[in-house]
């Protein structure tokens, strides 16, 4: 089996010429500090597919490939959201090619003649540090800092993107709007510090439970948002009924104060496209059924065509 230390990170190599793969291969091996792992791709295709992937910490991508160019890759990775820090490889110096590579998003342009151990490490390097920063960039726009899940903007881009597809292929999903009941009593009885403990409580409770494919977001203060993606309404109630049984079965411990504190939660769920025209509907459609739980007494799911369920225990 393969070992893969973490501190070795891997490197995407595209190349069509197996020459260049080796002397490549050679350098990294001549690396002083960092220890990297080069994986090789011969064509446009694999290449492709390997970057989108994400395994990857780096690609190196030659300019030249077969009757394609690198740009062409690096341009439909990006469209299909891979964010792998690429440094270019090109034959000739090339100024328009550099400007075209820096415009469609490459880190670094290294051309291959002028190629040396030290000057691949020092660009990897610094393609490596622009990947982790951008990432770290995107963590911040795109999640909430308290709990770590989506944040509101981010959530309604996957709901519009989602709709989209929904409309298309005539796929349900469902989206399922969860608020904590009685939440001021929680921050007014042990103050806001255990409010907050309790939010990142329900917060790893829900996400813990989640399908990867779905999207979960802290969309307000103690208000979640559920996308499920091809899901119909009673599997997603079904659903939600676990998840209830099992926050009513998982007080949130604070064990620094000593505490164990009760929570529950509210449900409204509403589906695509039986109780909507428009994503924004859908959102409006579920919070209606949220609110008709909370003043159906709280701690249940209600549904957008009026329908109630309680949790279940196990
Ligand atoms: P209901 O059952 O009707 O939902 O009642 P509730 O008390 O949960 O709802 P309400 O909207 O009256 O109060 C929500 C409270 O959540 C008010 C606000 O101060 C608190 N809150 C919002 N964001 C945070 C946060 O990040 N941390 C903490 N600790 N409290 C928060
Ligand atoms: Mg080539
Ligand atoms: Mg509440």
């Amino acid at each position: 089996m393969e070992t893969n230390p973490s501190n070795v990170r891997k490197i995407l190599f595209i190349d069509d010429d197996r020459l260049q793969q080796r002397l490549v291969a050679q350098m990294v091996k001549n690396f002083r500090s960092n220890p990297f792992e080069i994986e090789e791709a011969l064509t446009y295709d694999v290449g492709l597919k390997s970057l989108l992937s994400d395994r990857f910490a780096a690609c190196l991508l030659d300019y030249r490939l077969g009757d394609r160019d690198g740009l062409a890759l690096l341009a439909e990775a990006r469209a299909a959201g891979c964010n792998t820090p690429v440094v270019f490889l090109t034959a000739d110096e090339n100024e328009e090619v550099d400007i075209a590579a820096t415009e469609a998003g490459a880190a670094d342009y290294l051309v291959k003649g002028a190629l040396t151990p030290r000057l691949l490490e020092r660009s990897l390097r610094y393609a490596l540090k622009l990947g982790d920063t951008l990432a770290q960039l995107r963590r911040l726009a795109q999640r909430d800092e308290l709990t770590g899940l989506y944040n509101r903007r981010e959530f309604k881009r996957f709901l519009e993107e989602e709709w989209d597809r929904s409309i298309r292929f005539n796929r349900p999903f469902t989206l399922v709007m969860c608020d904590i009941d009685h939440f001021k009593k929680i921050n007014d009885t042990y103050g806001h510090q255990v409010g907050d403990d309790v939010l990142r409580h329900v917060s790893s409770l829900l996400g813990g439970q989640v399908r990867t494919v779905d999207r979960i977001a802290r969309y307000g203060g103690e208000e979640f948002a559920l996308m499920m993606v091809e899901t119909d309404k009673m599997s997603a109630v079904q659903m939600m009924q676990r998840l209830g049984g099992l926050l009513l079965e998982t007080p949130c411990i604070v064990p620094d104060k000593n505490l164990t504190v009760k929570v529950t939660m509210s449900a409204g769920v509403a589906t695509s496209i039986e109780d909507a025209q428009s994503a924004t509907e859908l959102v409006a459609a579920a919070d209606k059924a949220l609110y008709a739980a909370k003043t159906g007494g709280r701690n249940r799911v209600k549904t957008a065509d009026g329908r109630e369920f309680l949790y279940t225990t196990a």
